[in-house]
């Protein structure tokens, strides 16, 4: 177990209306001593990131964009993002009764759409930046155009507004939650929760992980946050990252 806690709550909120990417301000902070526990928000980003160097875009003021700094949890660092996906989901369906889907490894989606992704980055200065941003109050329109048939916003969904600040404590109560129980070496919740959202366990999956290429039957999320995959020979094969398409 850390010797410190891994950075729950009481959360130090840093509030920004513009910055490059929360996830590079928070990394920036880390390098200069901030503690496990600080949670860096924006109203837009400029540089906002997703994995691979892609773009996260984001509508000005209706989306959630924030990171928190954690100490990365002694057996269960690869159950991070899942920790931050499940408390995104939970609130989601807290304040709307919409039930989102997790998309292994670091995607949300509402209605078949995009409504969050998940970054953790790090170590630095034995930190972990886990950032998410989430489409909260707006249309699809809202976004760049290659985005509007895939992305969506929980409003849009939900047919109706969501108090921005709430869902954001929402997300920080469960997120502190699940953070203490990982730091605990308690996993069993996290992953019984990602398994309750997830859309891919029974369907039929194309996944590129590096140089691995696999297809065949994903069965679903394994205690460690690796995805379980099964291809037509029966030969089962655990990604630790990557990128899945339905076929
Ligand atoms: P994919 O979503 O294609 O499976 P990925 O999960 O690896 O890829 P991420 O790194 O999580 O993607 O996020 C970056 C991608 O998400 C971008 O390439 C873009 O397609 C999409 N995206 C960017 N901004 C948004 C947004 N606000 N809402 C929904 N999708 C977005």
């Amino acid at each position: 177990m850390p010797a410190e806690p891994i950075g729950c709550p009481p959360w130090r909120i840093i509030h920004h209306q513009t910055l490059d990417s929360t996830n590079l301000e928070a990394l920036r902070l880390a390098q200069q001593g901030a503690e496990a526990g600080t949670v860096v928000a924006a109203d837009t980003q400029t540089a906002g990131r997703g994995r691979l160097g892609r773009k996260w875009a984001d509508a000005p003021g209706s989306c959630l964009l924030m990171t928190v700094l954690v100490h990365p949890p002694a057996h269960c660092a690869g159950l991070l993002g899942a920790a931050m996906a499940l408390a995104a989901a939970e609130a989601t369906s807290a304040l709307t009764g919409a039930s989102p889907a997790i998309k292994w490894p670091n995607d949300l989606l509402l209605g078949g759409r995009k409504m969050a992704g998940i970054l953790a980055e790090g170590p630095r200065n034995g930190l972990i930046a886990v950032g998410i941003g989430v489409n909260v109050n707006g249309d699809p329109d809202d976004l760049p155009y290659g985005l509007r048939e895939t992305a969506t916003f929980i409003s849009h969904e939900a047919g109706h507004h969501i108090d921005l600040h709430a869902f954001r404590q929402s997300l920080l109560d469960r997120l502190g939650a699940y953070l203490q129980a990982l730091d605990e070496g308690q996993s069993a919740g996290v992953v019984e929760g990602v398994r309750r959202f997830d859309c891919l366990a029974g369907r039929a999956i194309h996944a590129q992980a590096g140089s691995t290429l696999v297809e065949g039957i994903a069965l679903g999320w394994l205690d460690d946050g690796r995805l379980a995959v099964r291809d037509a020979a029966g030969n089962e094969t655990a990604l630790d990252g990557g990128e899945v398409t339905l076929i």
